[in-house]
């Protein structure tokens, strides 16, 4: 079976219920020998499964899935140029976060683990409940209280015990570290299993262009669970042979909290704490990234980079992308204000894949007064 790894100081576990970080402190990661049987995936339904020999969950009957996955690739003129979007807003909790949520609830139920704890400002914690509940897995997800109206009650439906932690959403995560002495902690940002599910954001892209790679990825930067799984899926594809290089990871943040572009900038193998403001993309409103150092080491190993973007450029990115028929969440129409800087300022040539990452629809209340004016 797979093995807990840690980048930092190389200790390695066997994975168990109670391990979720390094005895050093450091983030795991996951030693994994995946496979790419092209024949066995092409006979398979148009799900993120499909990828079957690449996921570490053992048993089939241990997976809890709804058909997720594998979502469109479309074609979008973003800045008067040609790029491709995935549609990751259509997964049944209307987020990506279910890429990292069937699997790692799916390896948890492998695990017989009864009980789980999760924080999130929304998604994530939506995710985790409704895999979960599928699982028959109890589960307490702790939200800071400013969280969309729209994403509590979707938690609340899935039967989630839901827990409003008032202050910051670092202090969200405090709490929530504190009640995994007692259940096991099912956390986005720091369980490698979520980053296992994420990836498959690589393999589909990889098959959706004809089995290749493109040349620049431009994703929403938080804790970095897409752009982090992201890059496994092209590491493992590439140690595969299956193509021949790993895209260039471009991170996008909001100049309200960008601490990744801050250490990118000055050189810092790691971010410092920050001033965090409020923006609209709470999606991404990361101060301390639990990954931060593996972010910034995977950007610049791919000659990426890290652009910010206005609350202004959000808003005029939100409205643009609904003529264009999407009805995305504010932190989806940040990363496209982030697509459009990095193409005003690139000559044209690269194949770039972006992604729609959640719905507009849970976040009715902050949209409705930004789209009412002209
Ligand atoms: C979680 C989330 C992100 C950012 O993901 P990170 O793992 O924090 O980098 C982006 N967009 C949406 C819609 C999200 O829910
Ligand atoms: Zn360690």
């Amino acid at each position: 079976m797979e093995k807990f790894s840690c980048s930092e100081c190389r200790r390695s576990y066997s994975v168990g219920p109670a391990r979720w970080r390094c005895d050093c402190g450091f983030p795991l990661d996951l030693e994994f020998a995946p496979e790419f049987p092209i024949e066995k995936i092409l006979k398979r339904g148009p799900d993120l499964w499909r990828y079957r020999e690449a996921i570490p969950v053992a048993k089939d009957r241990s997976i809890l899935s709804m058909g997720e996955g594998f979502t469109p690739l479309v074609e979008a003129e973003i800045a008067g140029r040609r790029i491709f979007l995935k549609m990751d807003y259509l997964f049944p909790t209307g987020s990506y976060k279910d890429r990292g949520a069937t699997v790692l609830i799916s390896k948890i139920n492998e695990l017989g683990v009864r009980k789980v704890v999760e924080d999130s400002s929304g998604n994530a914690g939506s995710a985790i409940a409704a895999y979960c509940t599928r699982g028959g897995i109890a589960c307490d997800i702790y939200v800071p209280h400013s969280t969309s109206r729209g994403k509590l009650a979707q938690i609340e439906s899935y039967g989630a015990t839901l827990r409003k932690i008032k202050g910051s959403r670092e202090r969200t995560a405090q709490v929530t570290m504190e009640a995994a002495k007692r259940a096991y902690y099912a956390s986005h940002s720091w369980n490698p299993y979520f980053l296992h599910g994420t990836k498959t954001f690589a393999f589909e892209i990889w098959e959706q262009m004809g089995w290749a790679s493109p040349d620049a990825l431009i994703l929403p930067v938080g804790h970095g669970t897409l752009l982090l799984g992201a890059h496994i899926g092209f590491k493992e594809l590439k140690e595969a042979k299956r193509v021949k290089r790993i895209p260039k990871l471009v991170g996008i943040q909001s100049t309200s909290c960008a601490p990744l572009y801050q250490a990118l900038r000055r050189g810092w193998r790691e971010t410092q704490p920050i001033e965090k403001r409020e923006t609209l993309a709470e999606g991404i409103a990361i101060s301390e990234p639990v990954r931060g150092k593996q972010i910034l080491k995977a950007i610049r190993e791919t000659g990426g980079e890290i652009l910010t973007v206005t609350e202004k450029e959000i808003v005029s990115a939100l409205k643009e992308m609904g003529r264009k028929g999407h009805f995305i969440e504010p932190t989806s129409a940040a990363t496209i204000a982030g697509v459009k800087k990095y193409l005003n300022k690139k000559k044209g040539g690269e194949t770039i894949v972006s992604s729609l990452t959640g719905t507009g629809l849970k976040a009715v209340e902050k949209i409705s007064p930004l789209t009412a004016l002209p």
